[in-house]
C-alpha cells in the first residue's frame, strides 16, 4: 500500500519536468537575431572597408603592410623570410608586401618573391636623398669617425652603406612614397625565422589594444657606435621638453634618470608599429635634430637606439607592447614564446636559445618597469 502513495508524487513532478521542458524549448528555438559582426555583403565598395565597432577592428582588415629592405644579393634570404610569414600568418590575413632598395629590384627578385605569396607585392626605389650620405657631410670627417671604430674591431665600422641604411631607417623609411598609405607595418628582415603559427593579427591586437610600438627582443647596444647620441638627445629634450610623454619610458633606456643611456633598445630588425608616431611632430622634430648633428656618419648611430630613444621619451610606457607570441630569430638571437601552452601547441623553437630572461637582454628591465 504505501508504495502506491508515491504515485500522485512521482506524476506530479514529471508533469513539472516537461511544463521546464516546454518552456526552455520556447527559448531555445526562438529565432535568434543577426549576429551583429556578421559583414553585409552587396558587392558594394563598402564591404572591403575595415569594419569598424566601437572604434575595434576585426582581424585582418588593419591598414598595414608587410616592409623588407633589401638588396639584391640577399634574394634567397628575401624568400625565406617571406615565405616563413606568408606560412605562418599572412596566408590567413593577406596583408600587402613593400620591398624597398635603393638600387632596382631584379626582374628575378621580383618574380622569386611574388611566387612565395598572394598577397600584393610592389617594389619601391628608394630616393637619392633619403638613403645616400649627403653633401654637407664633411667626408673626412666621417673617415676619421670610421676609422676610430674600425681601430675597436667594431662591426660595420667601415662601412658607408650601413651608416645610410641605418639613417634611412631612423628618419626615412615611413615617408617612402608606398609606404605612406599606411598606418601599420612589420618589419621584416632577410634571413630571418619565425618560429610559430600565428592565428591572431598583430596589427588588430596593437589596434585594439591602444598601442604604438610592438617589439620582440631587447638587447645592449655597442655605446662605441654612439658616443654622442645620448648627449644629443638630452640636448634636443632641453629644447623641446613639450615633446617628453607624461609616465615615459626613461626608466628602461636610463639607470641613474636620464643621465647617462644604459644602451638598452628594441631590437629593429623586428617591430610592428604605428607609423603616425613616427610621422608626427615630435618624432619628426627629434630626427631632424638628430639629422643636423651630422651623426649618422661621424658615429654610427643605429636606428634601433634612435627608435628606442624615441619611443621611450614621446610616448606612455603603456603604449609599448612585448610580442611574447612571435617565436622569431635574427642571428645570434631568439625569442622562443614564455606562453608554455602557445608554445606547445604553435612552435618550433628552442626555449634553451630564448635570450629573455639572460642577462645581455632587457627584457627583464622593461618587465619590470613595466610592473612598476
Ligand atoms: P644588421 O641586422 O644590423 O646586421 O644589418 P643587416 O645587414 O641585416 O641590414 C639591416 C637591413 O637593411 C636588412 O633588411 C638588409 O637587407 C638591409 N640593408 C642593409 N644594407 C643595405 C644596403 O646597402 N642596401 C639595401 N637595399 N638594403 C640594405
Ligand atoms: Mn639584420
Amino acid at each position: 500500500m504505501a508504495k502506491f502513495a508515491y504515485r500522485p508524487i512521482g506524476i506530479v513532478v514529471l508533469i513539472f519536468l516537461v511544463a521546464v521542458m516546454l518552456y526552455n524549448s520556447r527559448l531555445y528555438y526562438r529565432p535568434s537575431p543577426q549576429p551583429l559582426d556578421m559583414p553585409e555583403v552587396h558587392g558594394d565598395s563598402k564591404a572591403s572597408e575595415p569594419k569598424v565597432s566601437e572604434g575595434l577592428i576585426q582581424e585582418g582588415t588593419a591598414n598595414a603592410v608587410m616592409l623588407m629592405l633589401a638588396r639584391n644579393s640577399e634574394l634567397e634570404g628575401a624568400v625565406s623570410s617571406v615565405k616563413q610569414l606568408e606560412e605562418k600568418f599572412n596566408r590567413r590575413y593577406r596583408y600587402p608586401w613593400v620591398f624597398l632598395n635603393e638600387e632596382p629590384f631584379t626582374d628575378e627578385f621580383r618574380q622569386q618573391v611574388a611566387a612565395v605569396t598572394s598577397s600584393n607585392v610592389s617594389f619601391g626605389l628608394i630616393p637619392h636623398e633619403d638613403w645616400f650620405q649627403p653633401d654637407w657631410i664633411d667626408e673626412e670627417k666621417a673617415k676619421a669617425g670610421r676609422d676610430v671604430l674600425v681601430k675597436q674591431n667594431i662591426i660595420y665600422g667601415d662601412s658607408v652603406s650601413y651608416r645610410n641604411m641605418c639613417r634611412f631607417q631612423s628618419r626615412a623609411f615611413y615617408k617612402q612614397e608606398l609606404v605612406l598609405p599606411y598606418r601599420w607595418y612589420w618589419r621584416v628582415e632577410p634571413h630571418v625565422a619565425f618560429h610559430c603559427d600565428m592565428d591572431f593579427d598583430p596589427f588588430a591586437y596593437l589596434h585594439n589594444n591602444k598601442k604604438v610600438y610592438g617589439f620582440n627582443l631587447a638587447v645592449y647596444e655597442w655605446m662605441e657606435t654612439i658616443p654622442s647620441l645620448w648627449a644629443t638627445v638630452k640636448e634636443f629634450v632641453r629644447l623641446h621638453p613639450q615633446y617628453i610623454a607624461p609616465n615615459n619610458s626613461m626608466e628602461f633606456i636610463s639607470d641613474d634618470d636620464g643621465s647617462k643611456y644604459n644602451g638598452c633598445h628594441y631590437w629593429s630588425n623586428m617591430e610592428i608599429a604605428d607609423m603616425e608616431f613616427w610621422r608626427g611632430a615630435a618624432y619628426t622634430a627629434y630626427v631632424n635634430y638628430l639629422e643636423g648633428t651630422g651623426g649618422f656618419y661621424y658615429e654610427r648611430w643605429g636606428d634601433a637606439p634612435v627608435h628606442t630613444m624615441g619611443v621611450s621619451l614621446f610616448l606612455p610606457k603603456d603604449k609599448i607592447h612585448f610580442f611574447d607570441q612571435i617565436g622569431y630569430t635574427h642571428e645570434p638571437h631568439s625569442h622562443c614564446p614564455q606562453d608554455l601552452d602557445f608554445r606547445a601547441e604553435h612552435c618550433r623553437c628552442q626555449p634553451g636559445r630564448s635570450i629573455d630572461w639572460l642577462d645581455y637582454s632587457c627584457y627583464p628591465k622593461w618587465f619590470y618597469m613595466q610592473r612598476r
